[in-house]
């Protein structure tokens, strides 16, 4: 049997690269440096240009009953709560071809990795990080470090599906500099069960709430019983965290807002929150080339983006259908589809890291700036905002 292609990282971008690369004719061999894999303790918003790539994988069956379909997204101001825009979110699937959904980050990573393991084409390792490689000649040698010791192993090709901190990009492009840097913004994390919420912010809705300095998004996970809270400001490094996981109950963090004066209601849904995980958001330079002969990088390894637009999982999963779909052109070596892959992705790819950060800015703007900002959503109205972000959901 001919060795197969190593994908480095079983994240929502490596397993649907495996999926995909599966579904046009190659093996596939993930490797996880993580002993179990599992994502914890938050949502995921799987806009429809993912979720059209997810049900075109086969996964419908197994991700419909555990998705939430929110009816709307609200855009509120975050001083009184008041609604700018409510952009309808039932026509989705008429106008862009998928429903926008929300699911609990361990969910959708059980229905990737299920689906992996029932393919005959796709093997899933733990306990294996991918270190360093040598390519040339058609293959790839690398070395992966597992609890018993250092192993060798041969692929036709790897990919880099890593994440913000890629071990292969690193490999792969050693003259980069370009480090992740801290992008000024700090997300806060909780699930908040329902009934400890606010009555009105219990409805099967997205919710967007602008600050100076600071959004808040919120939307309800599973059935309806438990809501992903993100707070996420604009703030300076902290020097002392160090690796810690820093944590603030909800007290704690409401009143570290309270200077921003949000409404009540959402002071309330903040408050609800238990343990609030602190997640740094950080940023790396866009690439202008990602692959490198039979090695190249897939989701945040190439492209790691600030999270406002949703869209940095959405951009894992196109370029994992891109990748397979590089295969089914006659004949083409891995070589060939990898670089067709990275042409085909890396424009788009970088349009939305930048939008996105510009997306973050806009959120936070404060004074007139906000006054003016908060006419124009207005007068845009939700189909507006929704019109907005045509060119990312569309088929
Ligand atoms: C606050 C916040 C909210 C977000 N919300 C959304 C959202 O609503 N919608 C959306 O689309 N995106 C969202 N994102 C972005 C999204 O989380 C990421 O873009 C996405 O998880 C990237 O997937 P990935 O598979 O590329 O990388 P990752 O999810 O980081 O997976 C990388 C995997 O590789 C493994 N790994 C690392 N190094 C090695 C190695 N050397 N060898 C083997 N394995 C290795 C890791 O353990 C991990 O399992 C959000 C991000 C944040 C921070």
């Amino acid at each position: 049997m001919s060795a197969p292609i190593v994908i480095a990282g079983a994240g929502v971008g490596g397993l649907t690269a495996a999926l995909s690369l599966a579904r046009a004719g190659k093996r596939a061999l993930v490797l996880e440096r993580a002993p179990k894999i599992e994502e914890v303790g938050a949502g995921f918003q799987i806009a429809p240009n993912a979720g059209r790539i997810l049900a075109g994988l086969g996964l419908e069956e197994a991700l419909a009953p555990v998705a939430l379909e929110p009816q709307a997204i609200n855009i509120r101001r975050g001083r009184d709560g008041a609604i700018l825009a409510r952009l309808g979110l039932s026509d989705s699937r008429a106008r862009w071809g998928a429903p926008f959904r929300v699911y609990h980050r361990a969910d959708l990573q059980q229905a990737l990795l299920q689906a992996a393991l029932a393919h005959d084409a796709i093997e899933v390792r733990v306990n294996s990080r991918v270190g360093d490689f040598d390519d040339g000649a058609g293959v790839v040698r690398l070395r992966v470090h597992t609890p018993e010791g250092v192993e060798e192993a041969e692929a036709i090709g790897l990919v880099g599906a890593d994440g913000l901190r890629s071990a292969v990009r690193g490999h792969l492009l050693p003259t980069e500099r370009d480090a992740p840097i801290y992008a000024g913004l700090t997300a806060w994390r909780a699930l908040v069960p329902a009934e400890l919420a606010p009555a009105p912010l219990r409805a099967r809705e997205s919710n967007l709430w602008m600050l100076p300095g600071a959004h808040v998004v919120h939307y309800p996970l599973r059935d309806g019983g438990v809501i992903n809270v993100v707070v996420i400001v604009s703030e300076p490094p902290r020097q002392s965290e160090g690796s810690a996981i820093l944590s603030l109950d909800g007290p704690e963090l409401a009143r570290s807002l309270d200077r921003l004066r949000p409404a009540d209601e959402l002071r309330a849904l903040i408050e609800a929150g238990a343990a609030w995980r602190h997640w740094p958001l950080f940023a790396r330079p866009s690439l202008q080339r990602w692959s490198r002969g039979a090695v190249t990088l897939l989701g945040d390894a190439a492209h790691p983006m600030v999270p406002f637009l949703a869209q940095g999982a959405a951009q894992a999963i196109e370029d994992a259908e891109a990748l397979g779909r590089a295969f089914l052109q006659l004949g083409a070596s891995v070589e060939t589809a990898f670089a067709s892959y990275e042409k085909r992705r890396i424009v788009r790819a970088a349009k939305v890291v930048h939008a996105s950060r510009r997306q973050g800015a806009y959120f936070h703007l404060g004074g007139a700036s906000a006054l003016a900002r908060d006419l124009a959503i207005r007068a845009l109205g939700g189909r507006g905002m929704l019109a907005r972000n045509a060119w990312l959901y569309r088929k």
